[in-house]
């Protein structure tokens, strides 16, 4: 667990908001846009789930009181779906509502490929009252989510898209890296072309400088998009976007909940695996 908290420390702010906050300063008096996100998911009581949302709660409280320039994101099964959906959509709108009256904005991010309809149905049923304060999120490597790109700007929906963090099946997703990165760069064309400001997020150099190409090419202003990024991965390319004149948002998450977001993070990238490897043979 120590070498799983040292690795952990390079990808969240801190396990709580007074150090979050620190962090959310200083990269939006550098110029990045964030997007503060309380780790936690999987929650099975409703005690537990209430909480979270009342952190939520709190937290665009707090960001309205400090000035700071963050949105927020979270998961739905922090906030109860492996309970009860409509209870789950209940906590959800109210976080949604404090949002709107602060004028900010919540993303919902995509988990595992079980919850993916049911996150489409819950986002729906809330976009319908709050279209200007929620979003969602959509992954390349499923290969239902070209129809999904298409409903969204079908419905002026919110996009972050990314490659998917999950490990799903050949039935339901693609299972070469390839196809991913094409149906990312496919639907990245899209969402820029006809999407409602859309969230490109990845550290993909390649898929990035192939988006700055198109929307150049087409014409797309740089206040049309925005490029996401995860805290801590690729400062340089961050640094270097941010400097080019696009709009970044930084994904800051924090909280005690720490262990599954950085188990995605190491499941990523062999270096970090091999990382926590070496410092366990090393002990
Ligand atoms: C802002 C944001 C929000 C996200 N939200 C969701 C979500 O809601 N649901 C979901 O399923 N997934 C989400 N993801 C994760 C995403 O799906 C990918 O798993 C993750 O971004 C890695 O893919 P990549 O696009 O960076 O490309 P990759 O091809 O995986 O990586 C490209 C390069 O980025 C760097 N890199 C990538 N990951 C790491 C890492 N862990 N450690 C160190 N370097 C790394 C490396 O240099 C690598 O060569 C999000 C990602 C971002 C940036």
């Amino acid at each position: 667990m120590g070498i799983l908290l040292i690795l952990a420390k390079r990808f969240i702010a801190g396990e709580s908001f007074e150090q979050a906050k620190g962090v959310v300063k200083r990269l939006n008096d550098r110029g990045f846009l964030v997007t503060l996100d309380i780790l936690g998911e999987s929650v099975t009581n409703r005690k537990q789930a209430e909480m979270h949302r009342d952190d939520y709660i709190g937290l665009l409280k707090d960001i309205n009181t400090l000035g700071l320039n963050s949105t927020i994101s979270l998961k739905l099964t922090q906030m109860g779906l492996d309970i009860d959906d409509s209870y789950c959509c209940e906590n959800v709108l109210k976080i949604v509502k404090t949002a709107a009256g602060y004028k900010n904005f919540v993303r919902i991010d995509m988990e595992g490929s079980k919850y993916t309809l049911r996150t489409i149905d819950i986002f729906k049923t809330i976009h319908g009252s709050y279209p200007e304060n929620i979003g969602m999120v959509i992954q390349s490597y499923l290969y239902r989510s070209k129809n999904d790109v298409t409903t969204a700007i079908e419905n002026r929906h919110r996009i972050r898209l990314c490659k998917g963090a999950y490990k799903e099946p050949p039935k339901i997703a693609f299972p070469d890296k390839r196809d991913v990165n094409k149906n990312f760069e496919y639907m990245a064309k899209e969402l820029l072309l006809k999407g409602s400001y859309p969230a490109i997020a990845t550290h993909d150099e390649r898929l990035i400088n192939i988006v700055k190409f198109f929307a150049e090419e087409n014409k797309i202003p740089k206040d049309r998009f925005e490029f996401q990024m995860l805290y801590g991965i690729r400062r340089g390319l961050q640094e270097k976007l941010l400097k080019d004149g696009y709009r970044v948002r930084i994904y800051v998450p924090y909280g005690t909940h720490w262990l599954p977001y950085t188990i995605r993070r190491i499941r990523e990238r062999k270096e970090n695996f091999w990382f926590v490897l070496k410092n366990i043979f090393r002990r």
